[in-house]
């Protein structure tokens, strides 16, 4: 496995794979690698001829400086589990090529930003939806695989894919998740014990409004009511909103189909996590 930091030899390493006529697989991250990530390397290693993992904690996509500074980081770490994964070349540029001085240049996904993450993250996907253009830029994958765990995140990617006409493909991997339901995220580690041991209820309410409308519930707001229920049984969760909506639009349903997507987002102890689930 290559390690590489500098945009100008990442630039040249895609060019000269381009001309061989590789098919690049990207899994771009933020570090602190997981079991997640993991499953998104070994389907990109299963599907292309080189691997690309990046690994960049972007600045402009955290609300708060103080979550940003928080933010685990082990580089060491990450490069033995990348390496471990199959990836060909770990990306690491560093901020200030990223964003030099008098960086200017935001892309802005309209409309399916508009709701859910993007009405409590205020900036977020701009964020997000223009490191991911820059990455894209630089490696020039054929595909890129990111996780359903992140689904907003996902259909805003695939969105501006669209909209820019980039040749990329976006693919949705499934949620990797602890035993007990908990979704794995670089963040878990933040949970107190105490914190922790109340998670499995998460993942508990989204099966329960699964299985709602497996019994023949179609109304959204019965549904939510019970999620809302669930979760307040125990003390501490604060919620931030529980959605159902369209799959692809995320616009709130007024009747719950098969494709319907439950988002959620909740606070507990200071840590915010989010999770879904999708109704069949
Ligand atoms: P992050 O490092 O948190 O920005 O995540 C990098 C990529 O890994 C994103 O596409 C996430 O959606 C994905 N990811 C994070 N957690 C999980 C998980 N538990 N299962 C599957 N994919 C995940």
């Amino acid at each position: 496995m290559r390690t590489i930091r500098s945009i100008r030899a990442m630039q040249h390493l895609s060019h000269t794979l381009k001309g061989e006529q590789k098919h690049i697989g990207m899994v771009p991250t933020m570090g602190s690698l997981h079991a997640g990530h993991i499953a998104l390397i070994h389907s990109a290693r299963r599907r292309t001829d080189c691997v690309v993992v990046s690994v960049f904690v972007n600045p402009i996509q955290f609300n708060e400086q103080k979550d940003y500074e928080a933010y685990p980081k082990d580089l060491k770490r990450d490069t033995c589990l990348a390496k471990e994964a199959g990836a060909d070349v770990f990306f690491i540029p560093r901020v200030e090529e990223i964003y030099p001085s008098g960086y200017g240049t935001f892309v802005d996904v309209k409309g399916i930003t508009d709701r859910w993450e993007g009405k409590f993250r205020t900036g977020h996907f701009s964020g997000v939806a223009t490191v991911v253009a820059k990455l894209f830029s630089l490696v020039q994958p054929d595909i890129a695989l990111f996780g359903q765990k992140d689904y907003q995140q996902v259909r805003v990617i695939q969105k501006m894919v669209r909209d820019l006409n980039l040749p990329t493909r976006v693919l949705a991997l499934p949620t990797v998740r602890e035993k007990d339901g908990l979704a794995i995220s670089s963040r878990n580690i933040r949970l107190t014990p105490q914190a922790r041991k109340m998670t499995p209820r998460i993942y508990q309410s989204l099966r329960m409004g699964r299985s709602l409308f497996q019994k023949g519930e179609r109304r959204p707001h019965q549904i939510q009511k019970a999620l809302v229920q669930h979760l307040l049984k125990e003390k501490g969760f604060k919620i931030e909103y529980i959605g159902l909506c369209h799959p692809e639009t995320l616009e709130p349903v007024k009747k719950v189909t098969k494709g319907t997507i439950i988002l959620l987002a909740v606070r507990l102890a200071g840590v915010r996590l989010i999770d879904n689930i999708l109704l069949k």
